[in-house]
């Protein structure tokens, strides 16, 4: 039989598991948009923002941020709880931002 524990709090879970599933994917065709990219008119501003990016750092290896990702975790019902009524950590994020004040 197979043991499931929460992906949060790490606790053994029961018969009564929540499943989360998460799909992240571009809504665009992203070879479409390359192709605007490569006109003239945006090459100086495609050229800036990788100038940018490599400056702060935030610069992307690879591709991999354009495909579609899927995520699953397990949730005991505490977690479930709380992740349902916050599933993009709105509330931690407005709380960093504030502290950062
Ligand atoms: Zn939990």
């Amino acid at each position: 039989m197979l043991h499931f524990t929460c992906d949060l709090c790490g606790q053994q879970l029961g018969d009564r598991r929540y499943v989360v599933k998460l799909e992240v994917y571009p809504a665009f065709d992203p070879e479409e948009i390359e192709e605007e990219d490569l006109d003239a008119d945006h090459l100086q501003e495609v050229s800036e923002i990788i100038q940018e990016m490599e400056t702060t750092g935030c610069r992307k290896d690879d591709d991999d941020d354009s495909g579609p990702k899927e995520f699953r975790f397990d949730l005991c019902p505490d977690c479930q709880h709380r992740y349902a009524r916050d599933p993009l950590s709105r509330d931690a994020m407005r709380r960093l931002n504030f502290s950062n004040n």
